[in-house]
């Protein structure tokens, strides 16, 4: 068999992103540095209503990280001691850990297979006199069952919050993600689809007391300057992030459009594997369009499989190994082994494979064809047919 040319498959390369988009980039950012318009400067204020308009919202405002997103978004609904916010067992650290530091306690709930969003039957059952809040997680850019989700909230009277750090520009039934819930945490980490240099992160909401709030919470409490009205942070969005950020919302539709087009090659070269050992992710949908910030597969042999790909030089990522109940930071939470058996199952099947826009064509067949290669040997291997 004749080796076609491979190169080496970073698992994202921000580097080749940047180098589109420099000068404008480069541009942007002296601008702030020769106003040294630092703090809460012009183009955060820019970029928060372009963002806004973006996610269909009414208002964003922009905060250091995703996570503190989430937790200011909770606080600005007066979320804290003695309530329960119920989320999906797999999900990112930061999930939980924004509901801990408003010292609520996280209340998790198992996902579906398919897509690895909050299983919502599971919700209702979840509920006690102490829930204040759902928050969903549109999981590797995959939109939740917001509907669903929005008629359990309006019945018993909760709060929605959209985790939709890797959601943006995603969609359910033709809304944008982020613009369905009472207000959505986006966080702008480097490796997201639309990443700062450095921490970043916005809510966005249709509610004008709710966007005021948080423009308290994170700038010491103060509405005017030295006057205080509550215990708020400094978790503000740098000047710098927000100017760079501006530039790269207008690049982000098409990036999106790239991700889809790798996402569709991906799904045919494995669905041509008649092996079957490939599960992809669930298609195109108009009722659900992801975003692809991940592209997770699920294959028996997870860990061989990896290896097998960093041998031909493709990075990989897992997307998370361990669910929230089965980390020490949460074993006060009191779940068992086995209290979320398809977030466990699935923990274990999970592969990320290389996902961004700067990938080219000739990669994504590097990719598949490593690991149709190796599901192809391992399947003839069990049959018998080989011996490895
Ligand atoms: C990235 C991420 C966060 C946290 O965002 P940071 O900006 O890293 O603080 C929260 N939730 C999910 C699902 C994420 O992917």
């Amino acid at each position: 068999m004749s080796k076609m040319q491979t190169k080496n498959v970073p698992f994202v390369d921000l580097r080749s992103q940047y180098q589109t988009i420099a000068g404008d980039v480069d541009a942007a950012i002296r601008r702030v540095i020769q106003d040294t318009d630092f703090i809460l400067g012009e183009a955060v204020e820019a970029f928060e209503e372009d963002f806004a308009r973006y996610c269909g919202t009414s208002y964003a405002v922009g905060v250091d990280s995703g996570t503190s997103a989430l937790e200011l978004a909770l606080r600005a609904y007066e979320i804290g001691p003695g309530d329960e916010v119920i989320t999906a067992a797999n999900t990112f650290i930061a999930t939980a850990l924004a509901i801990t530091y408003t010292g609520a306690t996280p209340v998790l709930v198992d996902v579906e297979p398919e897509t690895f969003t909050m299983d919502v039957s599971q919700v209702e059952k979840s509920i006690t006199r102490r829930t204040k809040a759902i928050l969903p997680v549109h999981l590797y850019g995959h939109p939740a069952d917001m509907d669903a989700i929005m008629d359990v909230a309006a019945r018993y009277e909760l709060v929605v919050i959209e985790d939709a750090c890797q959601a943006h520009g995603a969609s359910y039934k033709g809304r944008p993600a982020g613009s369905i819930g009472h207000a959505a945490a986006f966080s702008f980490y480097p490796g997201k689809n639309l990443g700062a240099f450095g921490d970043g992160g916005a809510v966005v909401t249709n509610d004008e007391k709710t966007a005021a709030a948080l423009r308290m919470l994170r700038n010491y409490g103060q509405k005017e300057k030295y006057h205080h009205l509550v215990h708020g942070f400094n978790k503000r969005l740098d000047t710098l992030q927000a100017a760079l950020l501006d530039v790269k919302l207008k690049r982000l539709d098409g990036w999106n459009n790239t991700r889809r087009e790798h996402a569709k090659m991906y799904n045919g070269f494995f669905k041509s594997n008649n092996g079957n050992t490939v599960i992809t992710p669930p298609s195109e949908a108009e009722h659900a369009r992801s975003n692809y910030h991940l592209y997770v597969i699920q294959v028996e042999k997870r860990d061989q499989l990896q290896a097998h790909l960093q041998r031909e030089g493709i990075a990989t990522g897992i997307h998370y190994p361990i669910p929230i109940h089965m980390q020490p930071a949460y074993s006060s939470l009191g779940y068992p082994p086995g209290a979320f058996p398809v977030t466990e199952r699935t923990a274990n099947r999970i592969l990320s494979l290389p996902m961004y826009a700067e990938l080219t064509p000739d990669m994504v067949a590097q990719v598949a064809g490593a690991v149709n290669h190796f599901a192809m040997t391992e399947t003839a291997a069990e049959s018998g047919e080989i011996t490895l």
